[in-house]
């Protein structure tokens, strides 16, 4: 599968991200992921495709850690929805195409999803932990 690696001239992917029913710190108002992916704030893309945008976490935990990020604002792995199965598979996608790029994919990576308050998620609007480029503890902390 080949990596859509484009810049638009504006920056911004023409689609923007999904509308979703929900609001507060759950809805897509002010939602940090939903502001990169529609490029309204600076993110260091890597790959964005229809579906997916993946984007380097800004505080990494690993030599390579991205975030892999449907478009659809879904709050928490909680909140998937019938018909979301496609959305999750192109992340899946894109994860393994991205590890391939960067450079982890033989080395071995980590594909992780914090779901709420003991998991320490802190942007609600769902998306994975890409991690690798050194050997990753287990059990995670
Ligand atoms: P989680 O704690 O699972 O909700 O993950 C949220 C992740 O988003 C953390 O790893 C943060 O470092 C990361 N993050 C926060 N703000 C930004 C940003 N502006 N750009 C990229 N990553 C960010
Ligand atoms: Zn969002």
């Amino acid at each position: 599968m080949r990596i859509v690696l484009t810049v638009w001239s504006n920056g911004v992917w023409p689609g923007g991200c999904w509308k979703s029913g929900q609001s507060g710190v759950r809805g897509m108002e002010n939602c940090l992921f939903c502001g990169i992916i529609s490029g309204k704030v600076k993110g260091a893309i890597v790959h964005q495709d229809e579906t997916v945008v993946a984007f380097k976490d800004v505080n990494p935990k690993a030599p390579v850690h991205i975030l892999i990020v449907p478009r659809k604002h879904i709050a928490t792995l909680l909140d998937l929805e019938p018909g979301d199965e496609g959305v999750i598979e192109d992340v899946f996608r894109v994860a393994a195409d991205v590890a391939e790029q960067v450079g982890i994919a033989k080395s071995g990576f980590r594909l992780v999803v914090n779901c709420g308050a003991d998991a320490g998620q802190t942007v609600f609007h769902l998306h994975y932990h890409l991690l690798g480029g050194r050997r990753l503890g287990w059990p995670p902390g």
